[in-house]
């Protein structure tokens, strides 16, 4: 249902009249001359159960492409425009665009300046992922920015949630008069994520996680010298990733598959020790890989690495020293800049 309507000539939108000026539009006879420009049929002038004023179609019709809004949407979509319009950008509800092939497509709240455009959608009703990546299809095509004001429920079932390029955002309290629309994940309301947002208030920051290798410091069995010995990876995303050696046998395979991933050249840069494999007494047969002292080389057997490293995680605590091996990113958010946050 619009908040844009068309009267000689002239386009008004609903939120941004008094309730006064609503009021006399509702007693004037010029009512009968409002047109809707989804259909151009005539208009009526109407007052949600919320207390949003919006316009309806005087009678249903079929050639419309205005989907039924319920009351809940018609509020958010009249404070979101509002909050725009205040933001300094030129609001246009309801407005229909055309994509590069033809595909046409209407979006709750457009918003412009200079070259920049923006459609702000409202999503309360359950879509699918696939209908949702089609309509942020439409809106790339035609070269239009958007992002996806959603009730929860929706915006858990709209699939990946964190891309840069398709920005959705989950929203709360919005059923009910009395509370202003909250944004779930930042402590704003509605309105002021709006205006945030249109100013430029949000970068993009990703998540960086990264590969730790965890080292205890000991010393070498032979020349005594002070060793900095892998004994275990980490992944910063999630602690249930970490490993650490456990078993003699088990050691011989932790260094082995440490030498998958870094070859000796970069850990002694590093500052830890190097790796071989060593058929010694100490090590399990057919296990033979284990740290080598970075001065003499002599091979430090698994029994007393493992030995070490048992007293090391009781005393110092087997996560306490780290580097960094790899970083990744996987997902990201929006995040206030500290500038706009500032201003709050
Ligand atoms: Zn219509
Ligand atoms: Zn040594």
């Amino acid at each position: 249902m619009p908040l844009r309507a068309e009267l000689q000539g002239e386009t008004l939108f609903s939120y941004k009249m008094s309730p006064k000026e609503w009021d006399d539009m509702k007693q004037s006879d010029l009512k009968k001359f409002l047109t809707l420009p989804c259909c151009n049929e005539r208009a009526v002038v109407k007052t949600s159960a919320l207390g949003t004023q919006f316009f309806a179609h005087y009678r249903k019709s079929e050639d419309c492409i205005l989907k039924p809004e319920s009351k809940e949407h018609l509020r958010l979509k009249a404070i979101v425009s509002a909050a725009a319009e205040s933001a300094g950008w030129t609001v246009t509800t309801e407005y229909i665009g055309y994509s590069e092939n033809g595909d046409k497509w209407i979006a709750d709240v457009y918003c412009t300046k200079g070259k920049a455009k923006i459609a702000l959608e409202i999503q309360l009703s359950p879509q699918t992922e696939k209908e949702l990546n089609a309509r942020h299809k439409r809106y790339v095509e035609s070269e239009v920015r958007d992002a996806w004001f959603m009730k929860d429920s929706v915006y858990v079932n709209s699939g990946h949630s964190s891309i840069h390029s398709f920005p959705r955002f989950q929203i709360k309290h919005f059923m009910d008069s009395r509370s202003m629309p909250q944004m779930s994940d930042y402590p704003l309301s509605v309105a002021q994520f709006v205006d945030a947002l249109l100013r430029g208030g949000f970068v993009w920051k990703e998540d960086k996680d990264e590969i730790l290798l965890y080292y205890m410091k000991s010393k070498c069995w032979r020349c005594k010298i002070d060793l900095n010995v892998p004994i275990g990876l980490g992944d910063t995303a999630c602690s249930n990733f970490d490993k650490f050696i456990c078993t003699v046998p088990n050691c011989s395979n932790f260094y082995e598959s440490l030498m998958a991933r870094v070859d000796n050249y970069e850990l002694k840069h590093l500052g830890l020790t190097t790796i071989g494999p060593h058929h010694i007494t100490g090590n399990a047969p057919n296990f033979p890989y284990c740290v080598k002292c970075t001065s003499c080389h002599a091979p430090q057997a698994n029994a007393y690495t493992l030995q070490d490293y048992r007293d090391w995680s009781e005393k110092v605590g087997r996560d306490s020293y780290h580097v960094v091996l790899s970083s990744y990113s996987h997902s990201g958010r929006y995040e206030l800049t500290a500038l706009s946050k500032g201003k709050r």
